[in-house]
């Protein structure tokens, strides 16, 4: 294919109408026809990344191969599509402008005036060009953060209005997510809303082709019809998008509604292919059809809002559907575990996950749980900082330094288990200066990691500051935490696996980034397959 095709995806009336998602499942269909997608997530906020943001306010932050720091839209794009995202894929306002001014600061600009339009919006264009322009893709999906009408989503919209004119209309199509709430006081669907968002747009001189309907009701011709009368869309370019148990539902109702094929008709592709969607349909099958059921918890301090640990939650997903069996996944606050209530806030949990985090608020509940899973051999996964806290607790419980701590918790700790490295120690800003991105590992033959992994050499996705401090590693290895996963090159402990205990490992690595629906991760399959046992 010659010209490269682009699709835009904007979100109308609120936010959380799930635009990843449909994205995602677009790209899942295209790519189910033999075409050559990616996605690209621009959010309009200031930060540079979602690196330093709280995940209380933007859900987790998704760590690619290359390192960036994104959104994590883009754990949903890799996990549907089964392609590796980068840097390249998540832009923000913010990196936007750093660019900007340096080009100006460098004087690239010539003196002129530096504004908005046609300043900021050519950056703008020129990222949403770039992955086209790489020729590894037919097709780029560019979703907008954010919703129309914000301040700040501006300068995107009219990039899209210039990216219609640029590339000419049969390669770039523009589809509208929006809301149809149903009032039930008056047993009614509302379209008006959907209205004034699409004339938002128009007013921003975009057009949409094709309007996303998020829903409770069906929408029926009549709604359908008029949505399409008066947002000047084709009628079979309304999609309705009905709420469904699970996200891994949405690209089969997306085919349903054609989705796939309005898109390609816009963009002039024939489509003739139909998508081969058998792997996914087996996926799906499996997950509406578990043979068991068992409850593995989580303990970690952002529980209140799921979207903190939603790579780890779609992995166990996963991981289930790999076993035949329904994992029920429950949130258990760290803060609220204490040594008196541990086994009952833990009893009826087949297994137990630690969870990634920073600071030393919820460590002790942490620290505590995995006492009990040590000692009642209760299945155990840690994952960075959980990884972390398991070191901890064997040195503080097991090898008896009652100080024992992470010197991020407790800088001045005599028994600094986990530390920095030398290099790392002048390091004065937050933001970008952790150990990002994949690296490589080795892990030790016979291990569960070696079990698991079928293979001894692997790598893994990285974010985190502090490392095991090697200088206790000969002391907790002869105590029986032995580390069965090391960097080649460094020979930091990236893997440890407690002896004697039917599965007790934790990774400084996040293997819950690199889950798809369908590659599910080992070591999560492993562990659900461990947590089944014990549940027998
Ligand atoms: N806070 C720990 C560190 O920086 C762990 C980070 C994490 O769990 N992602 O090393």
């Amino acid at each position: 294919m010659g010209k490269n095709k682009y699709v835009f995806v904007t979100g109308g009336v609120t936010s959380s109408l799930g635009k990843g998602i449909i994205a995602a499942s677009l790209a899942k269909l295209l790519q189910a026809r033999g075409y050559r997608v990616t996605i690209q997530k621009f959010d309009p906020y200031i930060n540079i990344d979602p690196g330093t943001l709280n995940p209380y306010e933007h859900g987790e932050c998704f760590v690619t191969e290359d390192g960036a720091e994104t959104d994590l839209d883009l754990g949903h794009y890799e996990r549907f599509l089964n392609v590796n995202t980068s840097q390249a894929n998540n832009v923000t306002t913010g990196r936007i402008y750093q660019t900007v001014i340096n080009n100006e600061r460098r004087g690239d600009y010539l003196g002129k005036t530096v504004q908005v339009i046609p300043h900021i919006t050519d950056e703008i264009k020129r990222r949403m060009r770039l992955l086209g322009e790489s020729e590894e893709y037919d097709i780029v999906i560019t979703e907008i953060g954010g919703t129309v009408g914000d301040i700040e989503s501006l300068p995107f919209i009219e990039a899209i209005r210039q990216m219609k004119m640029d590339v000419g209309e049969d390669d770039a199509v523009v589809i509208h997510l929006t809301l149809i709430p149903y009032l039930a006081a008056a047993g009614e669907l509302k379209t008006k809303p959907t209205q004034h968002s699409v004339r938002f747009l128009l007013e921003s001189g975009v057009q949409p082709d094709i309007l996303v309907c998020r829903t409770e009701q069906p929408l029926g011709n009549d709604i359908r019809r008029k949505v399409s009368l008066f947002c000047n869309v084709k009628q079979n370019a309304v999609i309705e998008s009905i709420d469904v148990p699970t996200i891994y539902e949405v690209p089969m109702m997306m085919y349903k509604e054609r989705l796939d094929k309005v898109v390609l008709s816009k963009l002039k592709l024939s489509g003739k292919n139909e998508p081969e969607l058998e792997d996914w349909k087996n996926f799906l099958f499996k997950l509406q059809h578990p043979q068991s059921e068992i409850k593995i918890a989580l303990v970690g301090k952002y529980t209140e809002l799921p979207d903190a640990y939603k790579s780890i939650n779609e992995a166990m997903i996963h991981a289930g559907v790999s076993n035949e069996c329904k994992v029920n996944f429950r949130y258990i606050n760290s803060e609220l575990i204490t040594s008196e209530n541990v086994a009952s806030k833990l009893s009826g949990f087949a297994g137990v996950l630690v969870a990634p985090g920073f600071g030393p608020r919820g460590i002790e509940g942490k620290l505590e749980a995995i006492k009990y899973c040590r000692e009642m051999k209760i299945p155990f996964f840690g994952i960075c900082l959980g990884m972390q806290c398991a070191v901890i607790e064997f040195a503080r419980n097991v090898l008896g330094y009652k100080d024992a701590n992470s010197i991020e918790m407790e800088p001045k700790t005599k028994h600094p288990v986990i530390s920095l490295m030398e290099t790392q120690k002048n390091l004065a800003n937050m933001g970008g200066t952790m150990r990002l991105g994949a690296y490589e590992c080795k892990i030790e033959k016979g291990s569960h990691a070696a079990k698991a992994y079928g293979k001894t050499a692997i790598s893994e996705r990285h974010r985190h500051r502090y490392e095991l401090n090697s200088k206790y590693e000969k002391e907790i290895e002869t105590k029986g935490l032995k580390i069965t996963g090391r960097n080649p090159q460094s020979g930091l402990a990236e893997i440890v696996e407690l002896e004697n205990h039917p599965w007790f490992v934790a990774v400084q690595f996040h293997p819950e980034l690199k889950s798809t629906v369908l590659n599910p991760h080992p070591l999560f399959v492993k562990f659900v397959k461990a947590a089944l046992e014990y549940s027998k």
